[in-house]
């Protein structure tokens, strides 16, 4: 099971944290590895508020010091999946989720999963796998498993088990086996719930829309309603459960839901557009979310001083926001002030309170865009800095390479670059510019005996 199931977790992993290609903005990066494989977003804001989420469920839950990395995958469809110590949670999700509960539900159904040591190779694979394809040998629509066939490894492997198999096979075999694990972690979730004085309602309403929305096939099917069939006597058990817990009418505090809220109005601008966005917050079309989203909206589509008029109006609204500084930032570099966003930046790393390795990179970057040598020199420390909290961000390196570069450090740059290959799994090319730098460096100084770790790197065999 174990064998299976590492691969893609390193795989993923890698993914998640080097391959990180900037798009529009420092702020939000998208990352994708190969075909069939994760796409990783890379955000500050988000990834500070899902890990505030989580926390407290994984110190309920006792893994605290298990190390749970939450990766972001950049994905429309509603889901949340385990593999090794990850928590891959879709961005999607976030988007549908209209309560920090019910996104803080599903974390807790999934520690459950993790505590309790369910690797389960099957549920694993087939939360990877092409949804339809999956979805129609499910339901004895007939095993199409063409999806499957343009990933790789144990991904084309599941396909062909669950169509070698037989589809009523594959069914019982997969939901006899889950419905035990479900329930366990239904049981610890809410026992992580209660632990931390929150509602199981979250939970409920994510499974109940699961649920009802099994009824209506044909319509888009969400990995996750795979992945976690709701039996009637399951979601009844539930929501008893659910029900008896003195927090099931406790709401997610109000500053929580406004975080809440702009995480939306962001992935909604950068995954649909900006229309999306608006309809979010109909409702509440003067609120904090929707005027966020208007100023990211503006940032990425429209002209930079009316983008950053916004900016200006929400961090009257909240001065110590380090996430509107970061816009201001991300705002300025593209009107080609880098020492104004250099600013605002500094103001984003000094405000964060969860130490986010991205926003000293962003800092570095405008710095380096300045063109000034003592700005380039303070630079490299900053990106340090976040390579120090982010040690595995590919952009970081590269923009550490940069300014090296542009110091005349040659044989630093070429350390820095070989890094980037290194945590980005491509390691012939890590090699040879380690051992350029090598060559430039006096033997056994610390640069020159990184680089030789690196040179000695063996790639662990690959297990399929
Ligand atoms: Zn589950």
């Amino acid at each position: 099971m174990q064998k299976l199931t590492r691969p893609i977790a390193n795989r993923a992993r890698r993914v998640a944290t080097i391959l990180t290609v900037a798009l529009v903005a420092s702020s939000v990066c998208v990352s994708t590895f190969a075909a069939g494989s994760v796409p990783v977003v890379r955000d500050a804001e988000i990834e500070a508020l899902v890990g505030d989420y989580a926390r407290p469920i994984f110190k309920a839950a006792g893994l605290s010091k298990s190390g749970i990395d939450i990766i972001l995958v950049n994905d429309d469809s509603f889901n949340a999946f385990v593999a090794g110590r990850r928590m891959f949670i879709n961005t999607g999700a976030l988007l549908q989720a209209e309560t920090p509960n019910e996104i803080i539900g599903v974390i807790a159904h999934e520690a459950g999963h993790i505590a309790g040591g369910h690797q389960d190779r099957l549920r694993d694979q087939l939360a990877r796998a092409q949804t339809m394809a999956v979805i129609s040998s499910l339901l004895g629509v007939g095993a199409v498993v063409a999806g499957a066939a343009t990933n790789t490894g144990g991904l084309a492997q599941a396909g062909a088990g669950l169509a070698a198999g037989g589809t009523e096979f594959a069914r019982r075999g997969l939901l006899g086996y889950q419905r035990s694990e479900e329930a366990t972690a239904d049981r610890s979730a809410i026992g992580y719930l209660e632990a931390t004085g929150q509602s199981a309602k979250g939970m409920l309403t994510t499974f109940q829309h699961f649920q009802s929305a099994l009824s209506l096939s044909g319509a888009r099917v969400d990995p996750y309603q795979v992945s976690h069939p709701m039996p009637r006597d399951r979601i009844a058990n539930l929501e008893q459960l659910a029900k008896d817990s003195p927090y099931y009418d406790r709401l997610d505090p109000e500053a929580l839901q406004t975080r809440h809220d702009m995480m939306r109005a962001k992935i909604a601008v950068y995954t649909k557009g900006q229309a999306a966005a608006s309809r979010l917050f109909r409702k509440a079309p003067k609120g904090l979310a929707a005027q966020y989203g208007d100023a990211q909206a503006t940032f990425l589509f429209g002209n930079p001083k009316a983008a950053l008029k916004k900016a200006d109006a929400l961090l009257k609204a909240q001065p110590n926001n380090p996430y509107f500084h970061e816009l201001r930032g991300d705002i300025l570099l593209r009107a080609n002030k880098p020492a104004e966003a250099a600013q605002a930046f500094a103001r984003a790393v000094k405000l964060d309170p969860v130490k986010s390795g991205i926003l000293p990179i962003a800092y570095g970057q405008a710095l380096i865009a300045t063109g000034k040598p003592a700005e380039i020199k303070q630079a490299v420390s900053e990106i340090k800095r976040g390579l120090t909290r982010d040690k595995e961000n590919f952009n970081g390196y590269a923009y550490l390479a940069q300014a090296y570069n542009q110091l005349g450090q040659v044989a630093d740059a070429e350390l820095a670059t070989a890094e980037g290959y290194y945590y980005s799994g491509n390691y012939q090319q890590a090699k040879t510019f380690a051992m350029r730098a090598q060559q430039k460096m006096k033997r056994g100084a610390p640069g020159w005996v990184r680089a030789q770790d690196i040179v000695n790197y063996k790639q662990p065999k690959k297990k399929n």
